[in-house]
């Protein structure tokens, strides 16, 4: 059943046309207007017809909506919400898919008119592939969407908004923005840092040629490759936007190397043993929340076979 009868995707990558196949697919909205910056986005998303109504404006997608998505680059999301801001009309729910919570509230709650409902989100789900064609219905199945409403928020739209993503599959949590950024500055901003280092690390090293690091890269370097292929935009905005809580990980991540550097060097294979059982109990509560898969090599062989 519908949920929200008019739903405007602002942003037309990966996330929002992945909400856009799975709105469709379970039937939670009466109409899905469209809008991306560039002109090919738009006329891709028309041929695909993954919304019901495209428009060159953002301004113009909102009209009507009673759920407005920002679906575009964090950095992007200020000059957006100063356009729709004056069209949003009263009652109307606005969420965000940011991977950062709180730069986008500074960013857009000023912009948000009274009555307006501003409910920032994040769901917890992505791939390294971005644009139009790159969304699929599932993606957000059993992942985590996690919405960070503002102190006071009205907790009727919240309740209306969490149905929403749980019908398109996600287990929804609410948080607060602050700390969203730190957890995803652990569990994602910083881990994909390190991948952009060690693919550019291998890029650099003289003695390794680029043949042998693509014919003889293992499961870690492969996985590492995967993540850093990520979209360019997308992260710069993320680290910058997120800089405090990133810097602070990256701090504890740099101290942990170290510590395991100096182990290598004298020896300590105990410390290095016990460092390693440890890490491996976390990978298996990984699993056992059901968040990944204990096939080798994550099960990706078999799914692409
Ligand atoms: P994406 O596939 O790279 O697509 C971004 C979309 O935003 C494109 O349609 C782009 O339009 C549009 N856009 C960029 N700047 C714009 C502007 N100024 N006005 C209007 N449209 C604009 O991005 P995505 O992966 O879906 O990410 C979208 C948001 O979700 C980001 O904030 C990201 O942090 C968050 N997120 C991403 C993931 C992930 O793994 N990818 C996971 C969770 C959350 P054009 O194509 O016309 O340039």
């Amino acid at each position: 059943m519908a949920i929200y009868q008019r739903v405007a995707l602002i942003g037309l990558g990966l996330i929002a046309s992945s909400m856009a196949h799975a709105i469709r697919q379970f039937g939670l909205a009466d109409h899905i207007a469209g809008h991306a910056k560039s002109p090919e986005t738009r006329v891709i998303a028309k041929e695909i017809g993954l919304c019901d109504s495209i428009h060159a404006t953002a301004a113009e997608a909102v009209m009507g909506a009673d759920l407005v998505v920002l679906a575009v680059p964090v950095g992007a999301m200020a000059a957006i919400a100063a356009e729709i801001g004056p069209h949003l009309r009263p009652g109307t729910t606005v969420t965000d898919v940011g991977s950062v919570k709180q730069a986008v509230i500074d960013a857009v709650g000023p912009k948000m008119l009274d009555g307006v409902h501003f409910i920032p989100g994040h769901p917890i789900a992505g791939t390294e592939h971005s644009g139009p064609r790159s969304g699929f219905a599932t993606l957000f199945r059993n992942r985590w969407w996690l919405l960070t409403p503002l102190p006071g928020a009205d907790p009727v739209p919240v309740a209306r908004l969490r149905g929403f993503c749980e019908a398109m599959g996600a287990n929804v949590g609410e948080m607060e923005a602050a700390h969203h950024d730190l957890v995803l500055a652990v569990t994602s901003h910083v881990p994909h840092l390190i991948a952009y280092t060690m693919v550019g690390v291998a890029d650099d090293l003289s003695r390794v040629t680029d043949s042998e690091v693509v014919r003889y890269s293992a499961a870690g370097f492969r996985d590492f490759t995967r993540i850093a292929a990520s979209d360019p935009t997308m992260w710069r905005d993320v680290f910058l936007t997120n800089k405090e809580a990133t810097l602070e990980i990256l701090g504890r991540f740099t101290e942990e190397l170290f510590a395991l550097q100096r182990a290598i060097r004298t020896g300590d294979g105990q410390l290095l043993f016990d460092y390693f059982t440890h890490t491996r109990a976390i990978r298996r509560g990984i699993i056992e929340a059901g968040q990944d898969t204990a096939a080798p090599d994550f099960g990706r062989a078999k799914a692409e076979g």
